[in-house]
């Protein structure tokens, strides 16, 4: 990769973030398109966050992505907010204007419909009730994203039914709030089902919901993709449903960001997905 002084920068900013594979997609993406741009990672203490977005008012970078825990501060740092974030409640896309203006978009919902696309390219949003385990702002944007697309209902379980209620409540009635326990009124008729818990896969995680009252066609996504199969898609599979991983999200959410910071789409090639599961050690 070539820098000059006409190099156009953005990144991706957390706490932590060296996890983050959002600079393998955007550098690949630059590489093929033969842009001369660079993606960094920004790893800012909490409390240093307001400043930082400061800092880059005015286009010294072209924007950000954002990731925990910032989603909500980025939401409240933007003078500009698209609907769709609005809407989630938090931001995962910043752009910086020329004119000092900071908005804010989320492509996580985008993501996320990109990779049903992707993996079960028959499934409509608007066929069924979504059922979505957790209740946080992934759980918000992908009840938002799946009500936009025409999704009749969506009922949340959520360890914590406080948050699932002000979920449903911030979206309205088409939106309710479930006892976890109550499996089978949450899987009556149901046409998708997301797993948007961060529980983790430790020895202290939750085994994974009993999913045995899904219906047949349903399909089961989860939002984490280290690993790939999780044991809730292990689940959905043993019951004999379709599944959908959570890297074509990741791929997905990043796709529109990259125009926003870029100014055209990613290219098809390189096959990013290919090269994120060698990083992540699961490639066939
Ligand atoms: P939040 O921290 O906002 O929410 C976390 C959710 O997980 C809450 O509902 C929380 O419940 C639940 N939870 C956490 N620990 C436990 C536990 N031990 N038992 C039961 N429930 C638990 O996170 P996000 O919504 O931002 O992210 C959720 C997940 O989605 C993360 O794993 C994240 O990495 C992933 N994600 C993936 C994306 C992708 O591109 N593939 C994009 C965005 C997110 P409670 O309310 O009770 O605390």
């Amino acid at each position: 990769m070539r820098l000059t002084a006409a190099t156009r920068l953005a990144g991706v900013v957390g706490h932590p973030i060296r996890h983050s594979l959002s600079p393998v997609l955007h550098n690949a993406w630059l590489e093929a398109a033969g842009l001369d741009g660079a993606y960094v990672a920004f790893n800012v203490a909490p409390e240093r966050f307001s400043a930082l977005i400061e800092g880059f008012r005015g286009g010294s970078l072209a924007g950000l992505n954002v990731t925990l825990p910032f989603k909500t501060d980025a939401l409240a740092a933007a003078d500009q907010v698209s609907p769709r974030a609005r809407a989630a409640g938090a931001a995962n896309v910043l752009v910086f204007g020329e004119d000092g203006t900071v908005r804010a978009d989320n492509t996580d919902g985008e993501g996320l419909l990109y990779a049903f696309a992707r993996q079960a390219p028959g499934f409509r949003p608007g066929s069924g009730p979504l059922v979505l385990y957790g209740a946080g702002g992934a759980a918000r944007g992908a009840a938002a994203a799946f009500l936009e697309a025409g999704c009749p209902e969506v009922r949340i379980l959520n360890r914590t039914r406080a948050r699932a209620e002000a979920v449903a409540q911030a979206l309205g009635g088409r939106v309710k709030a479930l006892d976890l326990d109550d499996a089978a009124l949450a899987l009556d008729g149901a046409a998708a089902l997301i797993n948007a818990s961060s529980a983790g896969l430790g020895p202290d995680a939750p085994p994974p919901p009993d999913l045995s009252g899904a219906p047949a066609g349903a399909v089961a996504m989860d939002m984490t993709y280290k690993p790939l199969r999780t044991p809730f898609l292990e689940a959905a599979a043993a019951r004999g449903l379709a599944t959908v991983d959570g890297l074509d999200m990741l791929i997905g959410q990043a796709r529109p960001a990259f125009e926003a910071f870029f100014g055209c789409p990613p290219p098809a090639e390189p096959d990013v997905r290919g090269i994120v599961l060698r990083i992540l050690g699961e490639a066939t």
